[in-house]
């Protein structure tokens, strides 16, 4: 699925993060930039030991913030490595932290100039947050970000995992784009 909103592109895709060719792609990271399983295991995977060697150079990264490197060996020239909340009970300012983490990885992309950029579903695997409200939060971020951002963006795609995860995000989409 795919819609135009000012002259950014937003797209839902099902796939592997790791052969996107846009010039940035989001990993969904933890605070210790330390690397392991689900989608920053397989950035890392593909993307060669660059990628970790720029991010022992910052000290860790804490929720809900971003930072950038190169993308290694991957088609992306980027990686902006963000850190989204461990899901518990949605008290612990879990949205408000899922917000600033795709708001963080949208500033840090305009600032350097990268106009295309594709986000996994952060938070949704290992650190549990509930796929339907990520997906919303997910998508009106976006929204937001490019109506207050007009053509700073040319596409900001979703690279999404499993059916359930694209359904989720379309979905999220239809209803808040309309
Ligand atoms: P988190 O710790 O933020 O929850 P995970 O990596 O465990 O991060 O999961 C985030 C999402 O990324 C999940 O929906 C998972 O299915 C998905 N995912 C795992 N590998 C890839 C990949 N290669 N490309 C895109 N998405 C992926």
């Amino acid at each position: 699925m795919e819609i135009k909103t000012g002259s950014t592109v937003i797209s839902l895709i099902k796939g592997d993060i790791t052969l996107e060719e846009t010039e940035a792609i989001v990993n969904a990271a933890n605070s210790r930039l330390a690397g392991g399983g689900g989608v920053d295991g397989a950035i890392h995977a593909a993307g060669g030991p660059q990628i970790m060697e720029e991010c022992r150079m910052y000290n860790g990264c804490p929720a809900g913030k971003a930072v950038i490197t190169t993308g290694g060996n991957l088609k992306a020239r980027h990686v902006i490595h963000t850190v989204g909340p461990v899901y518990r009970d949605g008290s612990r300012s879990e949205a408000t932290l899922l917000e600033s983490a795709y708001r963080s990885s949208l500033d840090l992309a305009v600032k350097n100039g990268i106009k295309t950029i594709a986000f996994p579903s952060i938070s949704t695997g290992a650190y549990g947050y509930p796929l339907e409200e990520a997906a919303g939060i997910a998508i009106k971020t976006v929204l937001d970000f490019v109506k207050s951002n007009k053509g700073a963006l040319s596409l900001v795609r979703f690279v999404l995992f499993s059916d359930s995860a694209l359904k989720a995000y379309s979905n999220a989409l239809k209803k808040l784009a309309s």
